[in-house]
């Protein structure tokens, strides 16, 4: 599998895919988002600089855009003679419910822009546990 998806979809540091990449779960509300200040296997640094994750803003952006398409046009191919209303209703519904999610793969994808898989890393890490 491709590198990249694995760290986003596991939630794992881009470099060595071993090392957990968020303090706590996704749905861990006090601690939301947190990222660790460095995977706890390859010790790659998370925070780079004060103020790194402002930029996955515009991940977040993106990714709210995707999921407001998606389910815009699945509910008008499979269902379509429901209201805007209810449309509207669904959506706020699943963009509350889904927010720390895609606070967290925005993050997470946000790095996987700037720190990239290390195959030799990543089987070091491997060779250790
Ligand atoms: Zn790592």
């Amino acid at each position: 599998m491709m590198p990249k998806l694995y760290s986003i979809f596991k939630l794992r540091c881009p470099k060595c895919l071993h090392g957990k990449f968020f303090e706590s779960h996704v749905y861990d509300l006090k601690r939301l988002g947190n990222v660790l200040k460095e995977c706890p296997k390859c010790k790659t640094n998370f925070i780079p600089e004060p103020g790194f994750y402002f930029g996955a803003m515009y991940v977040s952006y993106a990714l709210g855009v995707a999921l407001f398409v998606a389910i815009w046009a699945g509910a008008n191919w499979f269902f379509g003679d429901v209201s805007v209303w209810t449309q509207i209703s669904v959506l706020t519904f699943l963009i509350i419910i889904l927010s720390p999610l895609l606070f967290a793969l925005s993050k997470i994808i946000y790095a996987n822009i700037f720190i990239h898989f290390d195959k030799d890393t990543s089987k070091k890490v491997a060779d250790e546990n």
